[in-house]
C-alpha cells in the first residue's frame, strides 16, 4: 500500500464529500473518511466497498465543531498514520431560509472557518512535504463582497492579507450583526456567503505560512457549482458526479507547487477571482 495517495475528506458521508469518496475509491487513494457521526460513514463506507472491494478506505470520528474532537482527530491520524499527503476541508453547513443574527453566524462560522482553521492548522506537522490543502468554499462568497464597505474589501483583497486582519473581518461582521449596523456598513445578509467568503481568503493566507512554504505544500480552494446535495437543495443545476469535477481536479494535479494557482479559488477547475 506504500504507493497509495494518503487523503482526509472531511464530512464525506454525504453529498460532495461522499461523491468525492466514490470517485477516487477506483484510483490509488487511500481514503480516511473522517465524519462527525462514525456510523454514517460506515454505512457510507460499506456501500462503496461492497461495489468496489478493492479500495482502501477508512473512517474516523472528527467534528469540526468541537475542539476535543479536532484534538483527539489529529492524534488519531498521527499515531495511526503518521503523515498524510492530502486534505481536503469538505465539512460545511447553511441554515435554511432567512434565520439571521448572531447565533446563526456563531454556529456557520465556528464548522465552516473557525473549526476549518483550526483542524488545517493542528494537521499541517502531519502533511507530507509537496502535499495539498483543499477548501471546498463557494462562488457565493464572492457575490457576498461587502460591496459597500471599501475598508473590508480592500483588506480582503489585500495580496499581503494576514492571518489576525482576516479574523478581525469575521469578527467586525459579527460585531456589526450584533449592534445591528451591518446593512448600513454595507454587508451582505447571510451568514454562510460571508463565512465562505472568509475561508476563500484564509486559502491565501495560508500558502503564505512558513511552514507551507518551506515544505512545499499546494493549498487551493474552490467551488463546486450550485450542486443537488442536502444543503444545496433539489432545485440546483448540478448533480454531484458533477459537483465532484473540480475538487478532484485540484486532488489530482501534480505533487509540485506552481506559483501561479498557489492559494487561489478555482471553479470549473480554472482560477477565479
Ligand atoms: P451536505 O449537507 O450534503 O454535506 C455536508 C457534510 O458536512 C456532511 O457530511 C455533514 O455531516 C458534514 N458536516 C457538517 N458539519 C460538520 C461538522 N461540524 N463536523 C464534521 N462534519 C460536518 O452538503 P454538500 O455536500 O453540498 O456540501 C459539501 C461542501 O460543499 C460544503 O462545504 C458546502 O458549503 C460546499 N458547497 C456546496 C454547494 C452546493 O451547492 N451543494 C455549493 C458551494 C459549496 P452530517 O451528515 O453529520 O451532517
Amino acid at each position: 500500500n506504500k504507493e497509495l495517495i494518503r487523503i482526509i475528506i472531511t464530512g464525506s458521508n454525504k453529498g460532495i464529500g461522499l461523491g468525492i469518496v466514490q470517485n477516487l475509491s477506483n484510483k490509488p487513494y487511500h481514503i480516511i473518511m473522517a465524519c462527525r457521526s462514525i456510523e454514517r460513514a460506515n454505512e457510507a463506507r460499506q456501500k462503496i466497498i461492497s461495489s468496489n472491494p478493492n479500495s482502501k478506505i477508512d473512517t474516523l470520528e472528527l467534528d469540526v465543531d468541537s475542539t476535543d474532537s479536532i484534538d483527539k482527530f489529529v492524534q488519531n491520524i498521527h499515531s495511526q498514520y503518521g503523515q498524510i499527503d492530502i486534505l481536503l476541508n469538505n465539512s460545511g453547513m447553511a441554515f435554511k431560509g432567512d434565520e439571521f443574527g448572531t447565533d446563526v453566524i456563531e454556529q456557520t462560522f465556528r464548522t465552516n472557518f473557525y473549526g476549518t482553521i483550526d483542524l488545517t492548522e493542528k494537521l499541517l506537522p502531519y502533511i507530507k512535504e509537496n502535499g495539498k490543502v483543499i477548501f471546498i468554499g463557494s462562488s457565493l462568497g464572492k457575490y457576498y463582497l461587502v460591496k459597500g464597505n471599501q475598508t473590508i474589501q480592500g483588506q480582503l483583497q489585500n495580496p499581503n492579507l494576514t492571518k489576525d486582519k482576516l479574523f478581525g473581518v469575521a469578527k467586525q461582521f459579527y460585531d456589526d450583526v450584533k449592534d445591528n449596523t451591518y446593512e448600513s456598513k454595507g454587508w451582505a445578509k447571510s451568514a454562510y456567503g460571508i463565512s465562505k467568503l472568509c475561508i476563500n481568503h484564509y486559502a491565501s493566507v495560508l500558502s503564505r505560512y512558513e511552514s507551507i512554504i518551506q515544505k512545499n505544500i499546494q493549498v487551493y480552494s474552490c467551488c463546486p457549482g450550485w450542486v443537488r446535495t442536502d444543503l444545496g437543495g433539489k432545485n440546483a443545476h448540478r448533480s454531484i458526479e458533477e459537483g465532484v469535477i473540480c475538487p478532484i481536479y485540484l486532488v489530482e494535479l501534480p505533487f509540485q507547487v506552481n506559483p501561479q494557482f498557489q492559494g487561489k479559488f478555482f471553479y470549473d477547475s480554472v482560477i477565479s477571482s
